[in-house]
């Protein structure tokens, strides 16, 4: 597939749509685990399946082409691809990561990298100031998430990674709110985007996978080696399914984003919601920043309801969205991050970083968006008094 074509038309034509052997409409699931070396002298492309599958390479050459990347890597999980990408740094390196980062890579810095001697600072990366004042002598990496979970700050990803080249830094960052289809950071500067495929790169809530796309071809090899290594790679079956639902990414992050501007609307002017935090409002303080370096505004809103008792309520009383943990589906998933994604850190952390007991977060699905809005206003007239 040649880079000149837009975004929507490489979704669908990617290189790997058609068997190259019988011209099947789609990849061969290769359900195996080893490859026969018909000839000693001239082994077979793909030699063990943790090394490489041909299903999981289609995927991976997928996402590097929508990313824009060098190479792309396919993991068991999100967390498997996000501590794959740590396994760069070594004992004695330093870290600056955004502060209101996913539970889970919050939880992978504080409570398991710490025991190989890798620390980390964690900063409010809407302020550059503040990322330039945690830089150390050891200091290696820098991880961004934007817009960050669950409370939607931008960083300006440009500006970060411009500062940390300048200091010899690798820059990651967590794609999975905006998926390729609204933010490419690679074109922007950064050298590893990561994504918790479980979302909306897959859409149907059927699958758990995590990709990696690197920037250059030397990162690749590391990249590469690290993966083989450590063996927690994507299995062919899940390789499939999750490039069956990428093929749809552009419909569904339309749809999802169109839904999710109106509630975030709608839910603004409501008196029983305190605040609501999504980049496409006209009054979120990172809005300009985002407009910059993506294409929309995604499909997460996260909003408060003032207080635990009112929130789990809401939970109770809502009958659309799954209650669940996750994000990113065809059906409207809420959940709540005190309880469930961010449960990993303490309360007072918690609340620093924005995340109070009355704050939940819409993802917003494909339901039709009437009945959404008619859904939650029954639910949040049961929080009034
Ligand atoms: C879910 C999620 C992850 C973790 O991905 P898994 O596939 O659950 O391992 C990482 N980052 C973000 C932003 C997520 O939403």
């Amino acid at each position: 597939m040649s880079t000149d074509k837009k975004l929507g038309t490489k979704i669908i034509h990617f290189g790997g749509e058609i068997d190259k052997t019988t011209g099947a409409s789609s990849v061969p699931i290769y359900q195996a685990s080893t490859f026969h070396h018909f000839s000693l002298d001239n082994p077979p492309e793909f030699d063990y399946s943790r090394s490489g599958n041909p299903t999981r390479q289609a995927l991976e050459d997928y996402i590097a082409l929508l990313e824009g990347g060098a190479r792309g890597f396919a993991f068991a999980s999100g967390m498997a691809a996000i501590s794959s990408a740590f396994f760069l740094l070594s004992s004695g390196d330093h870290v600056i990561c955004t502060e209101d980062v996913y539970g889970g890579t919050y939880r992978l810095l504080t409570a398991i990298l710490t025991r190989m001697n890798i620390e980390t600072t964690f900063v409010d990366m809407t302020d550059p100031e503040k990322v330039k004042a945690a830089l150390k002598p050891n200091t290696k990496a820098v991880f961004l998430e934007t817009p960050s979970n669950p409370t939607l700050k931008i960083t300006d990803i440009s500006v970060i990674c411009a500062w940390a080249k300048e200091n010899g830094l690798l820059t990651m960052l967590d794609n999975s709110f905006m998926t390729p289809y609204h933010q490419r950071p690679i074109e922007q500067g950064v050298d590893i985007v990561l994504h918790s495929a479980t979302k909306f790169l897959s859409g149907h809530s059927d699958v758990l996978a995590g990709l990696a796309v690197v920037a250059n071809e030397s990162l690749g090899r590391r990249m590469k080696q690290i993966q083989n290594g450590l063996g927690n790679v994507l299995g062919p079956q899940d390789s499939w399914l999750l490039m069956r639902g990428m093929k749809t990414l552009k419909v569904r992050m339309e749809g999802s984003e169109q839904n999710a501007r109106r509630l975030a609307e709608w839910l603004d002017s409501h008196p029983a919601v305190e605040a609501v935090y999504y980049p496409g409002l006209p009054g979120h303080p990172g809005r300009e920043i985002h407009e910059k370096q993506s294409s929309g505004y995604g499909a997460v809103v996260s909003f408060d309801v003032n207080g635990g008792e009112r929130a789990r309520k809401l939970l109770s009383e809502v009958k659309i969205p799954l209650v669940a943990v996750s994000l990113g589906a065809v059906e409207s998933i809420l959940s709540y991050p005190a309880m469930m994604s961010h449960a990993a850190m303490s309360r007072e952390v918690r609340l620093e970083r924005g995340i109070t007991d009355g704050l939940v977060r819409y993802s917003v699905g494909l339901e039709d968006i009437d009945d959404i809005i008619a859904d939650l206003d029954a639910a949040l007239s049961h929080l009034q008094g």
